[in-house]
């Protein structure tokens, strides 16, 4: 189809004309009670959604995603639970570098570590920006680990596509719109946080920004929701997490260290996700949380991250699932 027929096809039916593969598929909102005749014969594949959740729904696709993250798959069906771990922040070469030797030394193949970070006070630490991409990049040349580092806003969105192995759209700018059709313009997965104060539907809506962009790589991550309970940060959802593994096609993962907000509590709340079958994990670690810029309250100490590490496979092989 020439791209002048799919401006027509999408003009007729308000729809989102793209690619998924070698097929053509026009994506039309649910308002949309039947296909218009005018667009048989031009498409390969006809949907109906009796709701606002379309490339990401089991309905569309009854296989999981999967997404390709170095040397790893993270979804699809093999039954395995990817670990992303590392601090919060970037904060110095030997910091991030003590990290990537502990990832190396458990096997893990994915480094986390935000570098432009979206902080509630414009007083605290902001992140190393592109000093810290490039640390981040460095570390991915020396150890072979995938590197997933967050957006904040649209201003560095290239530079952070250049550079990650995975594009990290965090908990406040899951809205931005800028950054949603930047993704989904973009060839990398993106990992995409719920906002905390958002609804599933919102959560997936967001998530169809990207795909309906081209960008197929998208991993929802769950990281918990605000709710009337002030003694933990926040409230992990894992209802929620019911609902994405049964009516989308996505990869899933969880973020207890977020949703706990103190780490005391994470090495439980790693496991229980765990026991739930899911893609994956991602977790903060630091050398020293006591002296971390950012979240220092939840990220675990080395020790405790290899103890943690140590009993998931346990956790996994109750339920036929394999940590990787
Ligand atoms: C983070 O992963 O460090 C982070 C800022 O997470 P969230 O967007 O979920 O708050
Ligand atoms: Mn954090």
């Amino acid at each position: 189809m020439t791209p002048e027929k799919a401006t027509e096809l999408a003009e007729i039916s308000n729809a989102i004309h793209l690619m998924e593969g070698e097929t053509h598929v026009l994506v039309t909102s649910s308002k949309e009670k039947q296909i218009k005749d005018e667009l048989y014969g031009h498409v390969d594949q006809t949907f109906l959604f009796d709701n606002d959740l379309q490339l990401g729904s089991a309905a569309y696709r009854s296989t999981k995603r999967e997404v390709q993250i170095g040397d790893r798959l993270l979804g699809g069906s093999k039954q395995t639970t990817m670990m992303i771990a590392g601090p919060c922040s970037v904060e110095s070469e030997e910091q991030i570098e003590s990290s990537a030797q502990l990832m190396k030394e458990l096997g893990i193949g994915a480094l986390r570590g935000g570098c432009f970070k979206p902080r509630t006070s414009p007083y605290s630490f902001q992140g190393l920006g592109l000093e810290g991409l490039k640390l981040m990049a460095k570390m991915r040349e020396k150890y072979g680990l995938a590197i997933v580092t967050e957006v904040r806003d649209a201003t560095h969105i290239d530079a952070v596509i250049d550079y990650a192995d995975v594009v990290q759209v965090g908990a406040k700018a899951m809205y931005d719109q800028g950054v949603l059709r930047a993704c989904g313009k973009a060839r990398k997965p993106v990992l995409l946080k719920r906002g905390f104060g958002s609804s599933l539907q919102e959560f997936v809506q967001a998530a169809e920004f990207i795909l309906s962009g081209g960008n197929e790589n998208v991993v929802l991550c769950e990281r918990g929701i605000r709710t009337f309970e002030t003694q933990t940060r926040f409230t992990l959802d894992l209802c929620g997490v019911a609902f994405l593994k049964e009516k989308t096609n996505l990869p899933v993962i969880l973020d207890p260290s977020h949703a706990m907000g103190y780490a005391y509590g994470v090495p439980d709340l790693t496991r229980a996700c765990m026991a739930m079958g899911i893609d994956g994990l991602l977790i903060e670690v630091h050398p020293n949380p006591k002296v971390a810029k950012s979240d220092a309250a939840q990220q675990l100490n080395h020790q405790e991250f290899r103890d943690l590490y140590g009993s998931l496979s346990k956790v996994g092989s109750a339920i036929g699932r394999v940590l990787v």
